[in-house]
């Protein structure tokens, strides 16, 4: 438990399915507010056991022959949050409460065990008891399509948002701690104009075999949709340096990456995010998080 005395005034709670999705999608944010000083608590849902393996010598740990991957991604989540300074990550329910359920309509949906089986509200109150400790000012999660339709993303946007709206309700489960409100909620996104013209760049640069397309990248959206712009810029070698973590999952080539599927991305370190619950601090575009919110 952390004492109320020794939290940070600022403190930001992520919500993401698998390792690596956290430092894609806010590894420079992350970086940064640590570095400001600021409490960062990452909980992770699932531990990605049924990603697929880019190195060739790891490939053994895949569901279809060793199962170990999960295992050997909490290393490498470990070593990511070192990267941009975080300590407190956490796995939903304990490392290995919830499983991976792979992709949208293959077989490991239907398994009892994985995160996308899982009752929302169950899952939910491991999360209550995390805000209830933490008090985080700002919830950062994905859209109510996960970003891009995986099935654990999905799961993730629900439990947190179903998580943010318990863990206020102080007749809810008190025992999990004193209720707490969290002032704003983030879904991340990815600007339409600046993904096409990253992806743009990384066809020119021709560093993997193929270039991702714009429907491929989760939170696409309209520009105007965008409330918060993090500029990450000092925190690129941060950033970096945790997908670099992610060796069985991510391949990081100067100012590109590519996933399996080896189709380069743009490795962006400013983070888009939209305000969807509680207040923006001023005119948009914010270009903090916690804009407006008192300590
Ligand atoms: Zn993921």
């Amino acid at each position: 438990m952390t004492a109320a005395s020794d939290r940070p005034p600022r403190r930001l709670l992520l919500v993401h399915a698998h390792p690596d999705d956290e430092s894609i999608g806010n590894g420079a944010t992350m970086a940064r507010y640590a570095a400001e000083g600021a409490l960062v608590t990452l909980v992770t849902c699932t531990l990605g056991e049924g990603g697929e393996v880019i190195p060739p010598e790891s490939a053994h740990l895949t569901a279809d022959r060793d199962d170990t991957l999960g295992e050997h991604r909490i290393g490498e989540l470990s070593a990511a949050m070192r990267a941009v300074g975080v300590a407190d990550f956490r796995f939903l329910g304990g490392p290995g409460r919830y499983r991976d359920s792979g992709m949208m309509g293959v077989a490991e949906n239907d398994r009892p065990d994985c995160f996308w089986q899982a009752d929302p509200d169950e899952a939910a109150d491991h999360l209550v008891a995390v805000v209830r400790e933490v008090r985080p000012q700002v919830l950062v999660t994905y859209d109510e399509n996960g970003g891009y339709g995986h099935p654990d993303h999905v799961q993730a946007h629900r439990v947190a948002l179903r998580a943010y709206e318990l863990a206020a309700d102080p007749a809810h489960r008190p025992e999990l701690g004193a209720a707490w409100r969290i002032a704003k909620v983030y879904y991340n996104r990815m600007p339409r104009s600046v993904i096409e013209q990253g992806l743009k760049e990384t066809a020119d640069a021709a560093v993997f075999p193929g270039t991702a397309a714009t429907g491929d990248v989760p939170g696409v959206v309209d520009d105007a949709v965008v409330t918060t712009v993090l500029d990450g810029t000092a925190y690129a070698g941060a950033k970096a340096a945790a997908m670099r973590a992610h060796a069985t999952q991510i391949t990081v080539a100067g100012r590109y990456f590519a996933l399996s599927n080896d189709l380069g991305q743009p490795l962006l370190a400013t983070e888009y995010y939209e305000l969807v619950h509680g207040e923006p601090g001023g005119v948009l575009p914010e270009t903090d998080l916690f804009a407006g919110v008192a300590p």
